[in-house]
């Protein structure tokens, strides 16, 4: 989609390093990191929240990714949240999955 920022960034139009990069899935930090470990996982195609995700191999996708991801960095043991935003809450109008870390038990953000 024209004018949105994750697109450009899927298609390499503003550089950008990933974490994880397949053909469906990007991974990369958010740029204003709300903990050490702050990680988007993208689908790489414009999807605007969970309500228009209606792929379960691309869901499968995001989810094994981000396995990949909390094991690669070390969550598994640190703790982490994920957060998606939605329905007009997001700031970025593409489905994203926020991966957040580390996280003790009953932190708040
Ligand atoms: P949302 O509110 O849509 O769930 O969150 C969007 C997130 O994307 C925010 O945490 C924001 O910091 C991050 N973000 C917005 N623009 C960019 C960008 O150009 N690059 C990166 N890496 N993150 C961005
Ligand atoms: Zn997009």
């Amino acid at each position: 989609m024209d004018n949105c920022i994750f697109c450009k960034i899927a298609k390499k139009e503003i550089p950008k390093e990933f974490i994880y990069e397949d053909e469906d899935v990007m991974v990369f930090p958010d740029i204003h990191p709300v903990k050490p470990i702050h990680l988007l996982v993208v689908p790489k195609k414009h999807i605007v929240d969970l309500l228009d995700l209606d792929e379960p191999l691309l869901l499968e996708k995001l989810h094994n990714t981000l396995k990949i991801v909390i094991r690669e960095k070390n969550l598994s043991e640190l703790g982490y949240r994920t957060v998606i935003n939605g329905g007009g809450a997001q700031e970025v109008p593409h489905l994203h999955i926020h991966l957040m870390g580390p996280i003790q038990p009953a932190q708040t953000l």
